[in-house]
């Protein structure tokens, strides 16, 4: 029974408006006493603008302000963007985790390669399993999607029921798993939804995707077709396509070795829970040494350009174990996440130029999504019929196109969010409520922080126009007990008139000496400040840049 006041709200800190790191937050009580209850805990991959960082994380400074009222975090499948901040920020938190079992071992076998890492448990959930989190009953919908035991969820409240689609799509012929479950889905639309919160990646494309057993067919055909070495590309958690991938070369009489730790992880964990049964053994790289080429199929690591990863090193010939030849075949069974294309192109065009077929999406079927198209998202609207929509999961695009084909399929109320905003679900009407501060975390080698606490911001600065330090030292009297030092990094030899930058910054550096009365050189302040002008203007007169200046300054 809902208590007088009692509210179900939402609050998303991450996932709305942007790619990835998905972080929902469900909270239900009377305002000044709402227990929460978190869906997924999710990263985002940086871009070039982010110099040194290696994951960004939501803010989870409200979380940790409620952690005696957050009763769990509910992980609906192990991709990076849904499950990927557990590891580096659960332990701020230490709330009970529910996954299943793939998700569960999947962490745990990342955390087995960070040793630093402290772990995470989880209470292991299965399929159709119903949890109770707090005040919130949850159910797990088996869905289809790109990665093993993906999971929509029936959160039921007192004050409604709230179906969290997560990632999804329809696909009546998965390779791996069984398909979303319509059924239970209809019946719970027939108890009544009151709210639908749902993926948007593939709102702006009509119809329906291809079934990943499409994908299987086509594999196979390129596999049989080939001649030389055969090599894969795919996401390491993706295990429907590394079997079919499997099947395929086994068709074709073709064993399959094993590239790069992510991909040898995520392979190792399908097999102890027998998701790849009747799939022949893969083997590791040494393989390579002793099988013919056209007895081979290669699964390697780095289909998003990945720098450190095994494709990326293939490609430029500076793999230990494996090269590619002219005439063998490499495939890209996976999409480029936005952001990566450059990179991804640098790898296809290494490769072509050394004789090698590439073979992508846009060429053959070598890859599907795993989140639905319009058709998809309208049957899943007829089957749960909710009161309010609220596009998550995308870019305001693919929102906003989610919201049109919402009101299309006679949704009352759509609800346009994004991160931070807090909405009431029930009482009705549903609006917005409040709004709290979001940011984002930084993780920058051992240490994670806010973008200027790791030191981004001004490497940005660096990165742009390089590094000038000077060291001067002066006497009681003023006068300098030896010639400034200059020491550059990052910059051009020489300037436009063509004398070296270090000889423009230390004239700069004397002239701004020269110019100071001598009494006041007494004050270290005064003279760093100024000889730090006169460099970055010494330099921006020769090179048209201002570079970041560094000057330390002793009186002996
Ligand atoms: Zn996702
Ligand atoms: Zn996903």
């Amino acid at each position: 029974m809902a208590g007088r006041n009692d509210e179900l709200v939402l609050l998303p800190l991450g996932g709305v408006g942007e790619i990835g790191m998905n972080l929902a937050l469900y909270g239900f009580g009377p305002p000044h006493r709402r227990r929460w209850m978190a869906v997924d805990f999710g990263v985002a991959f940086p871009h070039f603008d982010l110099p040194g960082v290696d994951l960004v994380f939501p803010d989870i400074a409200y979380l940790e302000e409620k952690r005696r009222n957050l009763a769990g975090i509910v992980i609906t499948h192990a991709h990076e963007d849904h499950f990927g901040a557990l590891i580096d920020l659960w332990p701020r938190l230490k709330v009970p985790v529910y996954a299943t079992a793939f998700t569960a071992n999947l962490l745990a076998a990342k955390l087995a390669s960070e040793p630093r890492a402290s772990p995470v448990p989880i209470n292991l959930v299965t399929a159709g399993e119903h949890i109770t989190v707090g005040p919130f009953a949850v159910e797990y919908i088996n869905v289809a999607h790109s990665i093993p035991e993906s999971h929509a969820l029936a959160i039921r409240t007192p004050l409604g029921t709230i179906v969290h689609t997560a990632d999804w799509k329809l696909d009546d012929t998965p390779v791996l798993g069984a398909p979303t479950d319509e059924a239970r889905l209809k019946a719970i639309g027939e108890e009544g939804v009151l709210a639908l919160v749902g993926d948007s990646t593939n709102a702006m494309r009509e119809g329906r995707s291809p079934s990943e057993r499409d994908v299987a067919g086509e594999i196979a055909r390129i596999v049989a077709g080939a001649s030389g070495r055969v090599a894969f590309t795919t996401f390491a958690s993706n295990v429907g396509r590394i079997k079919s991938i499997a099947l395929a070369a086994a068709a074709a009489g073709r064993d399959v070795i094993v590239v790069g730790r992510a991909m040898r992880r995520a392979i190792d964990v399908a097999l102890e829970l027998g998701l790849l049964d009747g799939v022949r053994p893969f083997l590791d790289d040494e393989a390579l040494a002793y099988l013919p080429r056209d007895k081979t199929v290669v699964l390697l690591t780095g289909s998003q350009g990945e720098p450190r990863a095994a494709l990326s090193r293939v490609a430029s010939g500076d793999h230990p174990r494996i090269e590619l030849s002219p005439g063998d075949t490499l495939v890209f069974s996976a999409r480029e996440i936005p952001g990566n294309e450059i990179a991804i192109g640098g790898i296809i065009n290494q490769l072509t130029a050394a004789g090698i077929k590439v073979i992508t999406d846009r060429e053959r079927l070598v890859h599907v999504s795993g989140h639905p198209r319009r058709d998809e998202m309208r049957a899943m609207y007829e089957w749960t019929k909710p009161k309010i929509a609220i596009p998550v999961h995308g870019q305001a695009m693919h929102l906003a196109a989610h919201a049109e084909l919402a009101r299309e399929a006679g949704v009352e109320t759509v609800l346009m969010i994004e991160d931070g905003m807090m909405v009431r679900l029930a009482p009705q009407p549903a609006k917005q409520i409040d709004e709290i501060d979001v940011g984002r975390l930084y993780k920058d080698g051992r240490l994670i922080g806010a973008l200027d606490a790791v030191g981004v911001s001004e490497r940005r600065r660096l990165a742009f126009a390089g590094h000038v330090a000077a060291a001067v030292i002066l006497d009681e009297g003023g006068d300098l007990a030896a010639d400034p030092q200059i020491a550059l990094s990052g910059l051009p030899l020489r300037g436009t008139d063509g004398r070296p930058l270090g000889e423009t910054a230390l004239n700069g550096a004397l002239a701004a000496l020269e110019s100071i009365p001598r009494r006041r050189r007494r004050d270290p302040d005064l003279v760093r400040e100024a000889v730090r002008r006169a460099i970055r203007a010494a330099i921006e007169e020769t090179w048209g840049k201002k570079p970041v200046c560094t000057v330390l300054v002793a009186i002996v």
